[in-house]
């Protein structure tokens, strides 16, 4: 057992070993990545299922590495979570998508609302966000209705009074919070009504099994009377098939997204959706 021991230990500093190494080399990568202009970002139609009509986009981040070709959000987020760069990148990422809002609004695309993903660890620092987006308002002159934060339930779970005040602040100055991935948290439901919240996002995982787990099912229904109940608005995302958008219009959820839908695209072909106003 003593030689089984210590052969795991030796196994485990070298792996761990080879895991900061990986770290600092990506650290140092999205940093240069950064400063590159290696990001972009690739749109999201949401769609109302009552007409077809595009309701709004979500803006979702690449990196197009040098080497590695397209990398994904879910590699490198938690990377630049964990040495606070997530901080810059989160306000490269809404400043570029204030601008093709902007740019889209100039020439009569706009759709009603463009949604950026904002971190909890970028959420740490609420008036610095504030300020930011105020700036960023000014500088584009765009109408806040049309921009939306989407905040996970462990940002808001960890909400200080600080982070109230922001959000009640913003929320009166006309931006939209969308509460993301809604069911995966610690689901206590009370800051549904103590922040501004205005749509909660069904998480993709209960609307991917509801057709066949009843349990998922129940959550999502469940899910759907709350916000009707709060006033809020509802949208499921990650719809893949006819059959989960049929049971969430049955249900009497209209607002969806999803790769039945549309993909997440880069702006050039977003737009000829957003010219037609229709996913169809
Ligand atoms: P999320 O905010 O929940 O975004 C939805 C993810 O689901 C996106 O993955 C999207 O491409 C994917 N998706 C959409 N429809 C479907 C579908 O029908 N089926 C399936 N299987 N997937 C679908 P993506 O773009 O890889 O992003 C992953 C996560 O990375 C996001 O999850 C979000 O947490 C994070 N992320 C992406 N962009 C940003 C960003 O700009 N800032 C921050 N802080 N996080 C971001
Ligand atoms: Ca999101
Ligand atoms: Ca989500």
């Amino acid at each position: 057992a003593k030689a089984e021991g210590r052969r795991t230990y030796r196994f485990f500093t070298a792996a761990m070993d080879t895991e900061a190494r990986r770290r600092v080399v990506l650290a140092d990568e999205l940093r240069r990545g950064l400063a590159g202009g290696e990001f972009f970002l690739v749109y999201q139609p949401q769609v109302d299922m009552r007409q077809g009509r595009i309701i709004g986009v979500e803006a979702l981040v690449r990196w197009r590495h040098p080497t590695r070709g397209v990398v994904s959000p879910a590699e490198f987020i938690p990377a630049a979570e964990s040495n606070g760069l997530i901080v810059q990148l989160g306000e490269w990422v809404l400043r570029a998508a204030a601008y093709q809002t902007r740019a889209w609004m100039d020439r009569g695309l706009a759709p009603p609302s463009v949604s950026v993903n904002v971190s909890p660890i970028q959420f740490r620092h609420p008036e610095q966000l504030e300020d930011f987006i105020g700036a960023l308002v000014r500088e584009t002159g765009l109408p806040r209705g049309v921009l939306q934060l989407e905040l996970t339930e462990s940002a808001l779970m960890e909400a200080s009074m600080a982070q109230a005040d922001v959000l009640d602040r913003l929320h009166r100055q006309g931006l939209k919070i969308s509460l993301d991935d809604f069911g995966t948290g610690y689901s206590s439901l009370d800051y549904l009504h103590r922040y501004r919240v205005d749509e909660i996002k069904i998480a993709q995982e209960f609307v991917q099994r509801m057709v066949d787990n009843r349990g998922d099912g129940a959550i999502v229904r469940a899910a759907i009377s709350l916000a009707q109940a709060l006033e809020l608005r509802v949208l499921a995302e990650g719809v893949e098939r006819a059959d989960q958008a049929k049971m969430l219009a049955d249900w009497g959820c209209h607002e969806v997204q999803g790769f039945y839908f549309a993909r997440p695209l880069p702006a050039d072909e977003v737009e000829k959706l957003l010219a037609q106003r229709t996913v169809k």
